[in-house]
């Protein structure tokens, strides 16, 4: 995507950021913290955390709030308490960003392991579904915010092997597509950005093999994570991106 905001496009922005220790993540919240924004980085690894905030300190950048939860075991009064905690940090929130996710073995579904299955919804969907219930009153608290979600190439067409992952994908689409009709006459909009292989730890378990220089990088496609998040994107809606269009499915070769 060529999109090129203004360097103050989040200025007076709050974000929240879930996965923000590593990865798309991470880069995601260095990005908008860069671009003006308060950020909030939601996370499963305190330490990973604390080194994107004091990244962000030693920018001099607007100071980050850090929340650490594991997504895995999260319950729908632990998705509230991060709201009430939120709620007494900040007034409102105007993004939300729907990044962190789990991707287990690639297998046929005939030999998906149950657990397997329940965590890869519990993390992509059930979580990812209770922290925007708990989310959204803040975020209707703002004149204008944005709600993403991270989807991918598997959650739009299945792909053999892709199992509880792409499922947990297509119903992240469904879930977008929804939000969006609902709250098409607010100032929510609602949004996927599909990403597109890019080179971090989950795309290197998936494909150890392939050429990862071939590779887009994080920061490669923080364009269209601006561009969701800022001013330019306020008609948009109920739209599922690419943050590599064009980019053929599988393997770096
Ligand atoms: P990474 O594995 O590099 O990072 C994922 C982040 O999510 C990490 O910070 C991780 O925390 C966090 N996370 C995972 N499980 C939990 C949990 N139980 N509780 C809290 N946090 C958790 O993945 P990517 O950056 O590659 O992926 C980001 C998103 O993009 C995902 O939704 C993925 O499905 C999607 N995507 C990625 C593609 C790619 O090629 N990379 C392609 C298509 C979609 P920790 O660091 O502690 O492990």
């Amino acid at each position: 995507m060529h999109y090129h905001p203004k360097s103050d496009l989040l200025n007076n922005r709050i974000i929240l950021i879930t996965g923000a220790g590593d990865g798309i993540g991470r880069e995601a919240a260095l990005t908008y913290a860069r671009f003006g924004a308060q950020v909030i980085l939601l996370g499963r690894t305190e330490s990973k955390l604390a080194s994107v905030q004091q990244e962000i300190a030693a920018r001099n950048l607007r100071p980050a709030f850090i929340y650490t939860l594991d997504l895995l075991t999260a319950s729908q009064q632990d998705c509230q308490r991060v709201a009430d905690q939120i709620g007494q940090w900040v007034p409102h929130l105007d993004g939300v960003l729907h990044n962190a996710g789990l991707l287990t073995e690639i297998t046929p579904m005939a030999d998906i392991q149950l657990q397997d299955w329940m965590n890869v919804m519990q993390v992509n969907v059930n979580v990812t579904f209770m922290l925007t219930q708990a989310l959204l009153p803040l975020m209707l608290k703002a004149a204008s915010s944005s709600l993403v979600f991270t989807t991918s190439s598997v959650g739009r067409e299945g792909r053999s092997g892709w199992g509880a992952y792409a499922v947990s994908k297509f119903a992240t689409e469904g879930m977008m597509q929804v939000l969006a009709e609902e709250h098409k006459h607010t100032g929510l909009r609602v949004n996927c950005i599909n990403p597109g292989g890019t080179r971090t730890s989950m795309r290197a378990s998936a494909f150890p093999d392939e050429n990862k220089d071939k590779l887009k990088t994080p920061a490669d496609i923080m364009p269209l994570y601006l561009y969701l998040m800022g001013d330019d994107s306020r008609r948009k809606t109920g739209i599922s991106f690419d943050a590599q269009p064009g980019r053929k499915a599988g393997p770096a070769e």
